[in-house]
């Protein structure tokens, strides 16, 4: 992909690691990073579709498969930045799903995947590009969130309660490493349409008429009237990583619609 206009791009030069970057919002951010001028390594389990978007993207990006809930798999991606591109400037913790989590059928293993995958991914994600963006004297880390970390609907505890720790180790990190040059923020998406929707399953969301379904439905539910798209968030994340946002930390910047602000909150 090629830099947008004429003028060097918002990334020039700067090296990113992006997690889930193989569907949805990750892909979306991993194709406009390297748009922008930035190296990118991004992650994900599907070796097939991350093989396929690091060839078309070229030398600019790089694919390591793995698991997030997997400390040792976050230490690898964060080790191929730097043995690749010599540092890390950005870190988009973005990788997430679905968790199941109705009060009175959830359980013990459900509680521990759900944390692990979208919490603790965040938290040790955090923990392994801080001490690369140390020794260089800043850097920027966004953490995907979720409108539903601070508005309740029924249901999915779960993934609430873990986006809003989310939240809160955003604040936490961007106290803590500010000292350090590094910013840390975080993105609250509403309702944007991707696989997340059909349980995480790419596959599923190919099926034009299911996607059609599903952004009517989350069109109808949202004040703007459409549903979100994917590059919507990775505008915002752009944004978050670029030195244009150089006096923003511990921000959690919630792009919705005005999904938040009120209305409904069923996509059925
Ligand atoms: P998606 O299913 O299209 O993409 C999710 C990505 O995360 C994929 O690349 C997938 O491979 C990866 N992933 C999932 N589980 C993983 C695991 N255990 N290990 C490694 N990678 C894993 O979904 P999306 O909507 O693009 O979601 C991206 C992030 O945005 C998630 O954190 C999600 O919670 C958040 N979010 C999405 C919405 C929405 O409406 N789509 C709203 C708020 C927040």
């Amino acid at each position: 992909m090629e830099t947008r206009g004429a003028a060097p791009g918002r990334l020039q030069g700067k090296v990113a690691l992006i997690t889930g970057g193989t569907s949805g919002i990750g892909e979306a951010t991993v194709e406009l990073f390297v748009a922008e001028g930035a190296h990118v390594v991004f992650t994900g389990r599907d070796a097939e579709r991350g093989g396929s978007l690091a060839a078309r993207l070229g030398g600019a990006a790089r694919f390591v498969a793995g698991d997030v809930t997997d400390e040792e798999h976050l230490a690898e991606a964060v080790e191929v930045a730097v043995r690749s591109w010599g540092r890390l400037d950005v870190l988009f913790n973005n990788a997430g799903g679905p968790a199941a989590g109705d009060l009175e059928t959830l359980t013990r293993a459900d509680f521990t995947y759900a944390m692990d995958l979208l919490l603790g991914s965040v938290l040790f994600g955090t923990k392994h590009a801080a001490p690369v963006m140390k020794r260089q004297g800043g850097g920027a880390i966004i953490n995907n969130s979720s409108v539903a970390g601070f508005r309740t609907h029924a249901g999915q505890y779960l993934y609430s309660i873990a986006k809003a720790g989310v939240a809160h180790a955003t604040r936490l990190a961007a106290l803590d490493l500010a000292r350090f040059g590094i910013r840390v923020n975080a993105i609250s998406p509403g309702a944007i349409a991707t696989p997340i929707f059909f349980g995480g399953h790419a596959a599923l969301a190919d099926d034009e008429a299911r996607m059609a379904k599903l952004k009517g439905n989350l069109g109808r539910a949202t004040p703007l009237k459409r549903s979100g798209r994917p590059m919507d968030i990775a505008e915002a994340a752009l944004f978050l990583a670029s030195d244009q946002a150089g006096f923003v930390n511990g921000h959690d910047l919630v792009v919705d619609a005005g999904l938040s602000v009120g209305g409904r909150m069923s996509f059925d």
